[in-house]
Protein backbone atom coordinates (compact mmCIF):
# COMPACT_ATOMS: atom_id res chain seq x y z
CA UNK A 1 0.00 0.00 0.00
CA UNK A 2 2.52 2.75 1.25
CA UNK A 3 5.32 1.58 -1.36
CA UNK A 4 7.71 1.63 1.07
CA UNK A 5 6.59 5.27 1.95
CA UNK A 6 6.54 7.36 5.13
CA UNK A 7 4.40 10.07 7.30
CA UNK A 8 6.08 12.13 9.55
CA UNK A 9 5.48 14.47 12.42
CA UNK A 10 7.60 17.25 12.61
CA UNK A 11 7.12 19.79 16.13
CA UNK A 12 9.21 22.70 16.93
CA UNK A 13 10.68 22.07 20.21
CA UNK A 14 9.25 25.25 20.88
CA UNK A 15 6.58 24.37 24.11
CA UNK A 16 4.76 21.78 25.48
CA UNK A 17 2.23 20.43 22.74
CA UNK A 18 -1.79 21.07 23.09
CA UNK A 19 -4.45 19.14 22.35
CA UNK A 20 -4.35 20.50 18.68
CA UNK A 21 -1.29 19.61 18.11
CA UNK A 22 -1.76 16.13 19.43
CA UNK A 23 -4.87 16.27 17.54
CA UNK A 24 -2.59 16.54 14.21
CA UNK A 25 -0.01 13.85 15.03
CA UNK A 26 -2.67 11.60 16.01
CA UNK A 27 -4.44 12.51 12.34
CA UNK A 28 -0.20 12.25 11.04
CA UNK A 29 0.23 8.83 12.19
CA UNK A 30 -3.82 7.31 11.46
CA UNK A 31 -2.87 8.31 7.70
CA UNK A 32 0.60 6.92 7.65
CA UNK A 33 -0.19 3.60 9.57
CA UNK A 34 -3.86 3.17 7.73
CA UNK A 35 -1.77 2.97 4.33
CA UNK A 36 0.99 0.81 5.13
CA UNK A 37 3.60 3.37 5.69
CA UNK A 38 6.51 4.32 7.82
CA UNK A 39 5.62 6.80 10.45
CA UNK A 40 8.99 8.95 11.00
CA UNK A 41 9.22 12.25 14.09
CA UNK A 42 11.81 14.96 13.44
CA UNK A 43 12.04 17.49 15.78
CA UNK A 44 12.62 21.39 13.99
CA UNK A 45 15.04 22.79 16.24
CA UNK A 46 16.59 25.03 14.09
CA UNK A 47 15.05 28.09 16.52
CA UNK A 48 12.82 28.70 19.28
CA UNK A 49 14.10 25.74 21.11
CA UNK A 50 13.04 25.67 24.69
CA UNK A 51 14.87 23.48 26.69
CA UNK A 52 12.99 20.30 27.72
CA UNK A 53 10.12 20.98 25.54
CA UNK A 54 11.18 18.03 23.51
CA UNK A 55 11.50 15.56 25.64
CA UNK A 56 7.90 16.32 27.00
CA UNK A 57 6.51 16.73 23.30
CA UNK A 58 7.96 12.88 22.64
CA UNK A 59 7.01 11.76 25.96
CA UNK A 60 3.09 13.04 25.13
CA UNK A 61 3.56 11.87 21.89
CA UNK A 62 4.37 8.30 23.33
CA UNK A 63 1.68 8.43 26.09
CA UNK A 64 -1.21 8.68 24.17
CA UNK A 65 -0.30 5.63 22.43
CA UNK A 66 1.82 7.04 19.21
CA UNK A 67 4.79 5.31 17.85
CA UNK A 68 7.43 6.06 15.10
CA UNK A 69 10.20 4.12 13.28
CA UNK A 70 13.97 4.79 13.73
CA UNK A 71 15.53 7.54 15.48
CA UNK A 72 14.03 10.90 15.89
CA UNK A 73 16.18 13.02 13.20
CA UNK A 74 17.39 16.70 14.77
CA UNK A 75 17.59 19.42 12.44
CA UNK A 76 20.11 21.01 14.19
CA UNK A 77 22.44 17.93 12.82
CA UNK A 78 21.69 18.00 8.95
CA UNK A 79 22.70 21.90 8.86
CA UNK A 80 25.10 20.22 5.89
CA UNK A 81 22.23 18.69 4.20
CA UNK A 82 20.94 22.21 4.03
CA UNK A 83 23.68 23.74 2.50
CA UNK A 84 24.36 21.31 -0.19
CA UNK A 85 20.95 22.05 -1.08
CA UNK A 86 21.18 25.63 -1.37
CA UNK A 87 24.29 25.23 -2.91
CA UNK A 88 22.73 23.65 -5.95
CA UNK A 89 20.31 25.90 -5.72
CA UNK A 90 22.95 28.77 -5.88
CA UNK A 91 25.36 27.02 -8.74
CA UNK A 92 21.75 27.13 -11.03
CA UNK A 93 21.91 30.68 -10.37
CA UNK A 94 17.93 30.49 -8.73
CA UNK A 95 19.05 32.45 -5.70
CA UNK A 96 19.93 36.15 -4.82
CA UNK A 97 20.98 38.06 -1.97
CA UNK A 98 18.42 39.54 -0.20
CA UNK A 99 18.87 42.61 2.61
CA UNK A 100 15.91 44.03 3.28
CA UNK A 101 14.48 43.92 7.18
CA UNK A 102 10.87 42.94 7.91
CA UNK A 103 10.01 46.29 8.02
CA UNK A 104 11.14 47.51 4.87
CA UNK A 105 9.41 44.07 3.43
CA UNK A 106 5.75 45.07 5.56
CA UNK A 107 6.01 48.54 4.32
CA UNK A 108 6.80 47.53 0.28
CA UNK A 109 3.39 47.19 -1.71
CA UNK A 110 3.19 43.08 -1.32
CA UNK A 111 1.80 41.53 -4.61
CA UNK A 112 -2.28 41.35 -4.58
CA UNK A 113 -2.23 37.49 -4.19
CA UNK A 114 0.28 37.28 -2.50
CA UNK A 115 1.21 34.48 0.50
CA UNK A 116 1.13 36.32 3.98
CA UNK A 117 4.53 38.51 4.22
CA UNK A 118 5.04 37.53 0.32
CA UNK A 119 7.97 39.37 -0.77
CA UNK A 120 8.05 42.19 -3.20
CA UNK A 121 10.86 41.29 -4.82
CA UNK A 122 13.39 44.62 -3.59
CA UNK A 123 16.39 43.08 -4.32
CA UNK A 124 15.93 40.84 -6.49
CA UNK A 125 16.88 43.07 -9.75
CA UNK A 126 20.03 45.10 -7.69
CA UNK A 127 22.63 45.83 -9.76
CA UNK A 128 26.14 44.73 -9.17
CA UNK A 129 26.95 48.03 -7.96
CA UNK A 130 23.61 48.44 -5.99
CA UNK A 131 24.33 44.84 -4.07
CA UNK A 132 28.10 45.73 -3.39
CA UNK A 133 26.52 48.90 -1.64
CA UNK A 134 24.63 46.92 0.30
CA UNK A 135 27.27 43.96 1.26
CA UNK A 136 29.35 47.16 2.33
CA UNK A 137 27.13 48.47 4.78
CA UNK A 138 27.75 45.34 6.65
CA UNK A 139 24.17 44.05 6.79
CA UNK A 140 24.61 40.07 6.07
CA UNK A 141 22.19 38.82 3.58
CA UNK A 142 19.37 36.51 3.55
CA UNK A 143 19.40 34.32 0.18
CA UNK A 144 15.79 34.03 -1.45
CA UNK A 145 15.24 32.03 -4.12
CA UNK A 146 14.76 33.58 -7.42
CA UNK A 147 11.33 32.13 -8.29
CA UNK A 148 10.62 31.57 -12.23
CA UNK A 149 6.58 30.14 -11.75
CA UNK A 150 4.09 32.30 -9.60
CA UNK A 151 2.04 29.36 -8.64
CA UNK A 152 2.32 25.79 -8.38
CA UNK A 153 -0.14 22.97 -7.91
CA UNK A 154 -0.17 20.37 -5.34
CA UNK A 155 -2.74 17.50 -4.58
CA UNK A 156 -3.96 17.26 -1.21
CA UNK A 157 -6.48 14.89 0.05
CA UNK A 158 -8.79 16.71 2.34
CA UNK A 159 -8.03 19.81 -0.64
CA UNK A 160 -7.97 18.56 -3.66
CA UNK A 161 -5.62 19.88 -6.54
CA UNK A 162 -5.07 22.80 -4.71
CA UNK A 163 -2.80 25.67 -6.45
CA UNK A 164 -1.17 28.59 -4.44
CA UNK A 165 1.42 31.17 -5.05
CA UNK A 166 5.17 31.04 -5.25
CA UNK A 167 7.18 33.80 -3.88
CA UNK A 168 11.06 34.48 -3.35
CA UNK A 169 11.02 32.67 -0.61
CA UNK A 170 13.82 32.84 2.21
CA UNK A 171 16.19 30.16 1.67
CA UNK A 172 18.77 31.14 4.38
CA UNK A 173 18.42 33.97 6.84
CA UNK A 174 20.41 36.66 7.25
CA UNK A 175 21.88 35.06 10.58
CA UNK A 176 22.91 31.70 8.85
CA UNK A 177 20.21 30.13 9.83
CA UNK A 178 18.57 27.12 6.94
CA UNK A 179 14.88 28.69 5.89
CA UNK A 180 11.87 26.37 7.18
CA UNK A 181 10.83 26.15 3.64
CA UNK A 182 14.19 24.93 2.85
CA UNK A 183 14.80 22.53 5.36
CA UNK A 184 11.44 20.95 5.50
CA UNK A 185 11.95 19.85 1.81
CA UNK A 186 15.29 18.14 1.94
CA UNK A 187 14.48 16.50 5.13
CA UNK A 188 11.12 15.02 3.76
CA UNK A 189 13.11 13.58 0.72
CA UNK A 190 15.90 12.68 2.66
CA UNK A 191 13.66 10.65 4.91
CA UNK A 192 11.13 9.43 1.76
CA UNK A 193 8.37 11.12 3.15
CA UNK A 194 6.13 10.63 0.35
CA UNK A 195 2.67 11.79 2.71
CA UNK A 196 2.72 15.37 4.76
CA UNK A 197 0.39 15.07 7.05
CA UNK A 198 -0.30 18.74 9.12
CA UNK A 199 -2.21 21.70 10.28
CA UNK A 200 -4.02 23.49 7.39
CA UNK A 201 -2.58 26.48 8.86
CA UNK A 202 0.46 25.47 6.36
CA UNK A 203 -1.56 25.05 2.94
CA UNK A 204 -0.76 28.08 1.74
CA UNK A 205 3.16 27.43 2.10
CA UNK A 206 2.93 23.65 0.27
CA UNK A 207 3.12 25.25 -3.37
CA UNK A 208 5.84 26.79 -2.82
CA UNK A 209 7.71 23.78 -1.12
CA UNK A 210 6.77 21.42 -3.45
CA UNK A 211 8.09 23.88 -6.68
CA UNK A 212 11.35 24.03 -4.76
CA UNK A 213 11.05 19.99 -4.51
CA UNK A 214 11.02 20.27 -8.15
CA UNK A 215 13.77 22.45 -8.35
CA UNK A 216 15.72 20.50 -6.54
CA UNK A 217 15.04 17.38 -8.40
CA UNK A 218 12.80 15.65 -5.13
CA UNK A 219 9.60 14.21 -5.45
CA UNK A 220 7.17 16.22 -4.50
CA UNK A 221 4.94 14.28 -1.21
CA UNK A 222 0.93 14.17 -1.22
CA UNK A 223 -0.65 16.37 1.61
CA UNK A 224 -3.30 16.43 3.53
CA UNK A 225 -4.23 19.34 5.47
CA UNK A 226 -6.12 19.23 8.08
CA UNK A 227 -8.53 21.56 10.28
CA UNK A 228 -6.70 22.92 13.26
CA UNK A 229 -8.24 23.36 16.67
CA UNK A 230 -10.18 26.66 17.78
CA UNK A 231 -10.72 28.29 21.26
CA UNK A 232 -14.23 29.70 22.33
CA UNK A 233 -13.29 32.88 20.46
CA UNK A 234 -12.72 30.66 17.37
CA UNK A 235 -8.80 31.46 17.30
CA UNK A 236 -5.96 29.15 17.13
CA UNK A 237 -5.76 27.42 20.34
CA UNK A 238 -3.10 28.24 22.15
CA UNK A 239 -1.56 27.43 25.74
CA UNK A 240 -3.57 30.45 27.39
CA UNK A 241 -6.99 28.67 26.74
CA UNK A 242 -6.69 26.82 29.83
CA UNK A 243 -6.18 23.32 30.37
CA UNK A 244 -4.93 22.52 27.23
CA UNK A 245 -2.00 20.17 27.41
CA UNK A 246 -1.89 16.60 28.13
CA UNK A 247 -0.22 17.57 31.45
CA UNK A 248 -3.05 19.76 31.95
CA UNK A 249 -5.64 17.47 31.49
CA UNK A 250 -4.56 14.62 33.78
CA UNK A 251 -4.42 17.63 36.35
CA UNK A 252 -7.95 17.45 35.43
CA UNK A 253 -8.01 13.52 36.14
CA UNK A 254 -8.53 12.07 32.65
CA UNK A 255 -5.33 9.90 31.74
CA UNK A 256 -3.37 9.65 28.58
CA UNK A 257 -6.18 7.14 26.88
CA UNK A 258 -9.21 9.28 28.02
CA UNK A 259 -7.09 11.77 26.65
CA UNK A 260 -7.15 9.76 22.80
CA UNK A 261 -10.77 9.41 22.89
CA UNK A 262 -11.63 13.02 23.06
CA UNK A 263 -9.30 13.54 20.37
CA UNK A 264 -10.87 10.58 18.36
CA UNK A 265 -14.06 11.86 19.38
CA UNK A 266 -13.36 15.05 17.59
CA UNK A 267 -12.62 13.16 14.79
CA UNK A 268 -15.65 11.29 14.41
CA UNK A 269 -13.30 8.02 15.69
CA UNK A 270 -15.20 7.53 18.85
CA UNK A 271 -18.05 7.90 20.98
CA UNK A 272 -18.15 10.58 23.95
CA UNK A 273 -16.63 8.48 26.63
CA UNK A 274 -14.77 5.71 24.97
CA UNK A 275 -11.17 4.94 24.77
CA UNK A 276 -10.28 2.94 21.69
CA UNK A 277 -6.99 1.72 20.95
CA UNK A 278 -4.39 3.17 18.67
CA UNK A 279 -4.84 0.10 16.24
CA UNK A 280 -9.14 0.11 16.86
CA UNK A 281 -8.77 4.03 15.29
CA UNK A 282 -6.77 2.71 12.79
CA UNK A 283 -9.51 -0.06 11.38
CA UNK A 284 -12.06 2.78 11.78
CA UNK A 285 -9.89 5.46 9.89
CA UNK A 286 -11.01 6.38 6.80
CA UNK A 287 -9.30 9.99 5.64
CA UNK A 288 -12.96 10.80 3.14
CA UNK A 289 -15.40 11.04 6.37
CA UNK A 290 -13.03 13.33 8.61
CA UNK A 291 -14.64 16.74 9.51
CA UNK A 292 -13.42 19.71 7.07
CA UNK A 293 -14.04 22.03 9.83
CA UNK A 294 -11.84 23.15 13.12
CA UNK A 295 -12.23 21.68 16.26
CA UNK A 296 -14.11 23.95 18.28
CA UNK A 297 -12.26 23.15 22.00
CA UNK A 298 -14.44 24.18 24.51
CA UNK A 299 -13.67 23.52 28.38
CA UNK A 300 -15.41 20.54 29.67
N1 LIG B 1 7.57 22.37 12.55
C1 LIG B 1 6.35 22.86 12.00
C2 LIG B 1 5.41 23.23 13.11
O1 LIG B 1 5.55 22.73 14.22
C3 LIG B 1 5.64 21.85 11.13
C4 LIG B 1 6.18 21.80 9.78
C5 LIG B 1 5.52 20.78 8.86
O2 LIG B 1 4.79 19.89 9.34
O3 LIG B 1 5.80 20.85 7.69
O4 LIG B 1 4.54 24.04 12.88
Amino acid sequence: MGDGGAGRFAPSPSGDLHLGNLRTALLAWLFARSTGRRFLMRVEDLDRVRPGAEERQLADLAAIGLDWDGEVVHQSRRLEHYADALGALVAADLTYECFCTRREIQQAATAPHGPDGHYPGTCRELTPVQRQAKRDSGRPPAIRLRAEVAGFTVDDVLHGRYTGPVDDVVLRRGDGVPAYNLAVVVDDAAQGVDQVVRGDDLLGSAPRQAYLATLLGLTVPVYAHVPLALNAEGKRLAKRDGAVTLADQIGLGLDPDAVRGILAHSLGLAEPGERPSTSALVERFDPGSLPRTPWMFTQR
